[in-house]
């Protein structure tokens, strides 16, 4: 087994130690764009609602289809210039943030949409985030940050991730306690989102 399988195998487990009770009788799918270059892009990592059926027929010529369920796609030009700790911390963490993504789909489509640098990584992307991020502290690897799954800060010019975890400490037990299906249905801490219109504010101001 390559590095980078065994890589790719670790971050399959972390998914389902974090969401495994979301991802119950789904099959997880972290896959390297050499299967489809259509996919990835230029982005590093990538994913949608229905990447499982998108993929299915790849997946069964390569004797992979284990049914529907979550899938992400990461960048094989990104992945092939890592190795060690690096690698490992990216292949980690861009799942979880892909994952965040699929866990977020839903809420993303009630929410009205936000538009920014940091589109499509707002208030429900970011919760989900940090909320898989403290469960795979607690039960995959204590060092994992959430710059590693890549929340927030200035890439999407916003507050600095530990921010917007302080601000959503409120729900921190819960977060350990509650299958994510409930935690992704309570209203998030108003701090969290006055936090989040604050750093919106702020981007649209200095741009006028
Ligand atoms: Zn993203």
């Amino acid at each position: 087994m390559t590095e980078l399988q065994r890589t790719i195998e670790e971050a399959t487990g972390a998914l389902r130690a974090v969401a495994g009770d979301w991802l119950e009788g789904l099959a997880t799918y972290v896959l390297v764009d050499s299967l489809d270059h259509r996919l990835v892009r230029d982005a590093c990592a990538w994913t949608s609602p229905v990447l499982d059926f998108t993929m299915q027929s790849v997946l069964e010529s390569h004797g992979l289809w284990e049914g529907p369920g979550f899938a992400c796609v990461l960048s094989a030009r990104q992945v092939g210039a890592l190795s060690g700790d690096r690698l490992r911390r990216f292949v980690v963490g861009a799942s979880i943030h892909e994952l965040s993504h699929w866990l977020s789909f839903a809420e993303h489509s009630k929410a009205k949409r936000s538009t920014g640098p940091w589109s499509g990584h707002d208030v429900p992307f970011m919760r989900a985030a940090i909320y898989c991020t403290w469960r795979a502290r607690d039960r995959h690897d204590p060092s994992l940050t959430t710059e590693d799954v890549a929340i927030a800060g200035f890439d999407y010019r916003l507050s600095n991730p530990g921010r917007y975890e302080q601000a959503l400490s409120p729900h921190y037990g819960l977060a350990h306690q509650l299958p994510l299906r409930e935690l992704m249905q309570l209203a998030p801490p108003t701090r969290f989102v006055e936090l989040f219109n604050a750093d919106a504010s702020e981007y649209w101001r200095r741009q006028r």
